[in-house]
């Protein structure tokens, strides 16, 4: 070491003529460099010599990259939740990003009616679709669930009270209560039943001219069993009906397909709650639908109304890549291609067997330290709790003083999510798309060595 380290470090304008730094915007490079340089008297200051100029310079063009990178970036599942929300949830249809770049880098018919040449309506996109499919006489798309359900109680049940069972007063991840939901709305919540268990008479009890509906919350991110009881939907309907007054269902995931065939607890579906007479029903776009973000509602053309014409309903409108991203979603149920072509349903699908090759061969690929196990795929985003599928996973030992915590880190800075179960890094190749299985594989080997 010098007498004097400090004075070994270069000057900004020698890093910058370096032949890795040329090329970069002057600026930027030169305040990199003097971080750089900041960072290295740091070192010393802490009783380290002064780091080579080549790595000097190697900080330099991280710092630079990362600067200059998307603050919002693609990373690669390997969590096995398939409707990860914190990983933006679904994962779009080809057919869906292709709309959605299409619609977005020009211009369109959004509200636009090409017939007439006069100004059109954005929700005669996706209403015909989501009729279709439901079965439902109206339908119209805002911007999440969490403001269909707003915007429904602020139209239909402002001023006015409305009757939920104690047993779905639930709240969804991220703050969104259910009971703090209709105070916004100005509707009045009324509870009925007890947590476990609401009878069809304690609706029937409640009701009285002031109330303006039933609502119905899908308790989709926990579940109680034992001793309990909920009304059917269709004894919901009847005695709304009976009784003039609305039947709102909030099913949340916007489950189309029937899930049992999967081997999982039935979930409550859109057009099997339309069958059964829920005047509205709405849904997630982004969860089991496997769509861009949105919360699509379909229900009574009268009902329908009176939220399109709501001041809220301009407040809570959805934008036209994702009605774009939407209608092409519709329409690969329409076309039976769901299982094919939505990424979520094709996780769901995917047989064991093509699992268990994929881990295998990622396994190969990593090396001793990985090992395939068994395991369950969670469908996740507040769909089905307890409900999983099985899976192998593939499992990387932790060596060389580094541990479970340090290896998922590691895996992180190389854009990889794996999950942490019983001091063990594990990772699922059911929600990794297969084309980045060889990337995963050089991202653990990169980490363990
Ligand atoms: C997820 C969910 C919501 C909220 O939907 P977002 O699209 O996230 O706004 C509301 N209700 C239920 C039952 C849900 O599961």
């Amino acid at each position: 070491m010098s007498p004097n380290p400090y004075r070994d470090l270069p000057s900004v304008d020698r890093l910058l003529a370096d032949d890795c730094l040329r090329s970069a915007p002057t600026d930027l490079a030169t305040s990199m460099a003097r971080e750089a340089l900041d960072a290295a008297r740091a070192a010393i200051a802490a009783g380290d010599g002064a780091p080579a100029f080549d790595a000097i310079v190697r900080d330099i063009t991280r710092r630079i990259e990362l600067q200059v990178r998307s603050p919002l970036r693609p990373l690669i599942n390997a969590t096995g939740v398939i409707i990860h929300t914190n990983l933006g949830r679904a994962p779009l249809a080809l057919e869906a990003i292709e709309a959605m770049a299409t619609v977005s880098g020009g211009y369109s018919n959004l509200e636009y009616d090409i017939d007439s040449g006069a100004r059109g309506s954005r929700h005669t996109i996706l209403e015909p679709l989501l009729c279709r499919i439901t079965g439902a006489e109206a339908a119209m798309a805002v911007n999440n669930n969490a403001s269909a359900v707003l915007l429904a109680l602020a139209a239909v049940a402002a001023g006015k009270e409305v009757v939920v069972s104690r047993g779905q007063l639930v709240e969804i991840g991220g703050g969104f209560r259910i009971p703090d939901v209709m105070r916004q709305s100005r509707a009045k919540l009324v509870e009925v039943g007890t947590t476990n268990r609401t009878r069809i008479a304690d609706f029937e009890a409640a009701i009285t001219p002031k109330t303006a509906a039933i609502m119905r919350v899908h308790p989709s991110n926990f579940k109680i069993s034992g001793f309990t009881e909920t009304p059917s939907i269709e004894d919901l309907a009847r005695v709304a009906r009976d009784r003039g007054v609305l039947l709102i269902d909030d099913v949340g995931s916007g489950c189309l397909l029937d899930v049992s065939a999967y081997g999982l607890a039935p979930e409550p579906t859109p057009q099997a709650s339309i069958a059964s007479g829920a005047d509205l029903v709405m849904f997630s776009g982004d969860k089991l639908f496997g769509g861009p973000q949105g919360g699509l509602i379909v229900g009574r053309v009268a009902v329908v109304d009176r939220l399109k014409r709501h001041p809220l309903a301009r407040a809570v409108r959805m934008d036209k890549a994702s009605i774009a991203g939407l209608a092409a979603t519709l329409r690969i149920y329409l076309e039976g291609g769901a299982v094919d072509r939505i990424p979520v349903w094709r996780m769901i699908a995917t047989p064991l067997d093509a699992l268990a090759a994929r881990a295998a061969a990622i396994a190969a690929a990593i090396g001793d330290a990985a090992s395939v196990i068994d395991g369950r795929s969670m469908i996740g985003g507040g769909s089905l709790p307890e409900e999983s599928l099985p899976t192998r996973l593939v499992a990387l030992a932790s060596s060389r003083g580094r541990n479970s915590t340090m290896l998922a880190a590691r895996l992180r800075e190389r854009s990889v999510i794996a999950r942490v179960e019983d001091g063990r890094v594990l990772l699922d190749p059911r929600t990794i798309d297969p084309a980045d299985d060889e990337r995963v594989a050089q991202a653990c080997a990169e980490a363990l060595a």
